[in-house]
């Protein structure tokens, strides 16, 4: 597992900071500017968020997820611990977990799981509080090497560690109508109900075009410091784009694969390029074709 300085790692808060300390040293011209200017920068959490508290929605994610298991588990569609392609996303996210805390601190806190779903739609996501799923079809049809494994992974969990989901609750619930200041204060109204449903609601949920944009660049940078190529991105969303012809597959519905995505994420590799090149590598790579033998497909 890699060491991690968490004082070398861009947050949030270093981002103003080098703000801060760009301004001033542009002002006396100092000369240590450029040499801070590392990794990605993304901005401010929306306030959106605070509607909605960290603790329901992890709260929601964790029960969604364990839903989700037991009914994949009873169509015998949830992939076992000795499943290959389990062991590869689990030592592929022990390496991207530890540095996490940085971007959100509850992630300390959150009970990571990952899990497999033995189904063949293009899909995956990260509940709050640190719930993975990868569907099999992505896996299979992508025959996703480990770096865009860590991509995708990357940029999942940082939905979830900037909290896109909240936001997005935080949002629909104010555009219903739901939250009447008075009512929201005393816990009157809808609100419980809406509360009820949001676990839900999680799997469903689509995010801006800015929330994707932050997820691929924070992901991007996870995934470099745990040791993996970010070029990758640039691989994944060409198998992505491609595999789109014919019927669009799931995860593309919600993440189009466009240009300004493309270039978005060209243009900010060389930020990354080198905490790749510093970090520890993974000691080991895993087969991209394993043995399949067809599960029965998961049921929704
Ligand atoms: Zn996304």
């Amino acid at each position: 597992m890699p060491e991690v300085n968490p004082r070398s790692i861009a947050t949030p808060q270093s981002f103003n900071r080098r703000r801060l300390t760009t301004l001033l040293c542009t002002a006396v011209l100092c000369p240590l500017a450029s040499a801070q200017d590392e990794g990605v920068q993304v901005g401010e959490k929306s306030r959106f968020t605070r509607l909605v508290s960290a603790d329901q929605i992890e709260a929601a994610g964790a029960q969604q997820y364990q839903q989700m298991g037991r009914q994949a588990a009873a169509q015998g569609a949830l992939a076992p611990q000795t499943d290959p392609q389990v062991i590869r996303l689990r030592e592929i996210a022990k390496r991207i977990i530890p540095l996490t805390p940085p971007w959100n601190p509850r992630a300390k806190q959150w009970r990571w799981e990952v899990n497999l779903f033995y189904s063949a739609q293009l899909n995956a996501f990260c509940l709050p509080g640190g719930k993975i799923a990868f569907f099999y079809g992505l896996l299979e049809k992508l025959q996703l090497t480990d770096d865009e494994v860590a991509m995708v992974m990357g940029h999942e969990i940082a939905h979830a560690l900037r909290e896109h989901a909240r936001e997005r609750m935080g949002k629909s619930m104010a555009t219903d109508g739901v939250i009447q200041l008075g009512a929201a204060l005393l816990g009157l109204g809808n609100m419980g109900q809406y509360l009820a449903n949001m676990g839900g609601q999680l799997l469903k949920l689509t995010y801006s075009r800015s929330d994707e944009s932050e997820a691929d660049l924070v992901g991007m940078e996870l995934a470099a410091r745990a040791g993996y190529n970010p070029a990758a991105g640039l691989s994944l969303w060409e198998k992505m784009s491609a595999a789109a012809k014919g019927a669009p597959p799931q995860w593309l519905s919600t993440h189009p694969a466009g240009a300004t995505r493309m270039a978005d994420i060209r243009r900010n590799l060389s930020k990354v390029q080198p905490l790749y090149e510093r970090a520890d590598k993974p000691p080991q790579r895993f087969a991209l074709a394993p043995p399949f033998k067809k599960p029965p497909p998961l049921q929704q």
